[in-house]
């Protein structure tokens, strides 16, 4: 590493992970660090775990900390880049507080923070699946449901940065309840949650399943109905009620944005190409039109795990 380089450090904050890198001014990551949120201790806590890994980073590298230009962070939730406040984290439970500048006063480095779904899409727009294409949303399915879009080249963040929330687009009307205070959304049909609440209530139902293998109720994994699909009936009806699911609400994205492409991250892409046929199927028999406009593509994120952190930083170099 040359001294006069520029660094940045990059920052995911999710409500079960803190996700930390430094990177280098291709957004290249050099080095990162993981450790647990511990939002059940609250706010002060999860602030000093944010502290230590940045800590971890700047004393893990050779250079000078003054080679580290920036600090970005992506946070699970409504944020306003502009005066760096938290407005609403859910799952973090900070409302209304601004974390950049204790931030900045506790390492004398600029920070700017942006929405997680937000900066993953740019991470895929700079560097990965959405490289040349000027209309995508991506879509990262966790325990919730997260939205970023960029129409005609730019991020598209909504009045008060609070828009592209996806995940509470109602598919279901009178549906099953969601924290957001609406019924149906879709994140409650096509989350990771949601795929662990649909195989209890399935397996409850059916004590024939093969998926009792797995002993109790207690054990019941995102996986599951994946893995068992091919050899348990009540797995495959699992699979083609989720997958109904998720097109419903892929299709409704696609009508609205068409988009070139449609990126999914999450864990739930590590059921790959499995996955994606069965969507892009009802993607291209469904979307308006679809005989006479171009294709909608399905695709997987390029970068997993790492995708707020690369975008934090994409957030500050690229735009
Ligand atoms: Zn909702």
């Amino acid at each position: 590493m040359t001294k006069d380089l520029n660094y940045y450090i990059g920052i995911d904050l999710g409500g079960t992970k803190i996700k930390g890198a430094l990177l280098d001014d291709k957004c290249n990551i050099i080095y990162s660090h993981i450790i647990d949120t511990q939002a059940e201790l609250g706010k002060e806590k999860i602030i000093s775990n944010v502290i230590e890994v940045i800590n971890f980073l700047i004393n893990k590298s050779s250079f000078n900390k003054t080679n580290i230009k920036y600090i970005g962070i992506a946070i699970a939730g409504i944020v306003d880049s502009n005066n760096g406040t938290i407005v609403f984290a859910d799952n973090l439970k900070i409302n209304n507080y601004n974390i950049s500048k204790e931030i900045e006063e506790k390492f004398n480095v600029k920070v700017k923070i942006i929405n997680d779904a937000n900066a993953s899409v740019l991470a895929e727009y700079y560097y990965g699946e959405g490289l040349g294409f000027k209309n995508i949303v991506m879509l990262t399915i966790g325990t919730g449901i997260g939205g970023g879009i960029i129409l005609n080249e730019n991020l598209f963040l909504g009045n008060g940065s609070a828009g592209a929330e996806i995940g509470h687009m109602v598919i279901f009307y009178n549906g099953i309840k969601c924290a957001c205070g609406r019924r149906g959304c879709f994140e409650k049909y096509a989350s990771t949650t949601a795929i662990k609440e649909m195989t209890k209530r399935f397996m409850q139902k059916h004590s024939e399943s093969k998926m009792w293998e797995i002993g109790s109720i207690e054990n019941i994994t995102s996986k599951l109905p994946f893995d068992y699909k091919d050899i348990d009936d009540t797995a495959n009806m699992i699979f083609n009620e989720y997958i109904d699911y998720l097109a419903c609400g892929l299709v409704n994205i696609a009508n609205i944005f068409r988009p070139e492409v449609i990126i999914l991250g999450g864990g739930i892409t590590n059921q790959g190409d499995k996955l994606i046929k069965a969507l892009q199927n009802k993607i291209d028999n469904n979307v308006i039109a679809h005989n006479n406009t171009p294709k909608v593509k399905l695709v997987i994120a390029k970068f997993s795990e790492m995708s707020g952190v690369i975008g934090a930083i994409c957030n500050i170099i690229k735009r």
